[in-house]
């Protein structure tokens, strides 16, 4: 994949290349002399000024969001690797580069079957609970909405979740749970010209009646609930959010669904070409597509 290059001092793509930077990390990196300003950079790949290597900072990220603590593949690298990284380090390429990529996907549109399976995940912080909210496009498996509160359900979160979800089309139908809040926000939402004219079907999966949750996305949700518990560790609450939106990205654009076997982004017909290391296909797409 070739990368647009661009002076990263006045953005200007008008250079010659200027000898070799020998790093101790990253191996040997092209110059370049900027013939706008005059000054000479390397180019912003994405891992600019990184002191790790591209290979070992993706392979953290997929270790991390594929549920390793990141002590655990803090201790995976130093069995594996000469130069060590702290589990701290780790968790800031985790976030440095879900925002990265974050941004990218946020422009690009999936298309969804329109069966949506909507549910809420109570993250137990100490001091009340967070509430991760989550929405499943069934045909795909694709993730198209997710919010973060830190506190606990109400018909206005509700309701502001819902509005994200259907931000891009309505979908044929929206499945939830008995969550007492979910008949008033479709209402306030959909039934009190918030979003004018338009109705989705609202289903509703009554599990004191049928002793089932939201069966056929339970394994979407349960991968999401099972990841949550490394978050417990976490000191910082800002982070929370950041790495649950890496989680969202490892299942939307890395990994194959177990019943699909298919990764949900290709389902949803967003086939980028990021090749066998897709984080580092992704963070690449995101540097060449980003806006300055
Ligand atoms: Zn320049």
């Amino acid at each position: 994949m070739e990368t647009r290059i661009k002076c990263v001092y006045c953005k200007a793509s008008h250079y010659i290349k200027w000898g070799n930077r020998k790093t101790e990390n990253r191996g040997i990196i092209q110059k370049y002399h900027c013939l706008d300003c005059g000054k000479y950079f390397t180019n912003d790949d994405g891992f600019y000024r990184m002191r790790n290597s591209e290979e070992k900072i993706t392979a953290a990220i997929d270790l991390y969001f594929s549920n390793l603590s990141s002590r655990k593949v803090r201790n995976h690298f130093r069995r594996h690797w000469n130069h060590n990284a702290s589990h701290m380090s780790i968790l800031d390429w985790c976030r440095r580069y879900t925002l990265k990529v974050q941004k990218y996907v946020a422009t690009i549109q999936p298309q969804l079957s329109g069966q949506f399976y909507m549910d809420e995940t109570e993250i137990d912080r100490g001091r009340g609970n967070d509430v991760f909210w989550c929405n499943v496009d069934w045909g795909t498996r694709f993730i198209n909405a997710t919010m973060y509160s830190p506190h606990n359900q109400t018909v206005e979160d509700a309701a502001t979740f819902l509005k994200a979800t259907v931000a891009k089309g309505l979908p044929k139908y929206i499945q939830t749970d008995a969550g007492a809040f979910y008949p008033q926000a479709f209402q306030k939402t959909f039934y009190s010209n918030k979003v004018q004219g338009l109705t989705v079907e609202h289903r509703i999966q009554n599990y004191h009646k049928t002793g089932k949750h939201n069966v056929r996305i339970e394994t979407v949700f349960m991968k999401v609930k099972d990841r949550v518990d490394d978050f417990r560790g976490l000191k910082a609450l800002w982070s929370a959010p950041i790495l649950m939106q890496g989680i969202i990205l490892q299942h939307n654009f890395i990994e194959a669904h177990t019943t699909t076997g298919k990764i949900p982004a290709e389902l949803a017909g967003l086939s980028l070409n990021v090749g066998l290391n897709r984080w580092l296909g992704l963070i690449r797409l995101s540097v060449q597509n980003r806006k300055e």
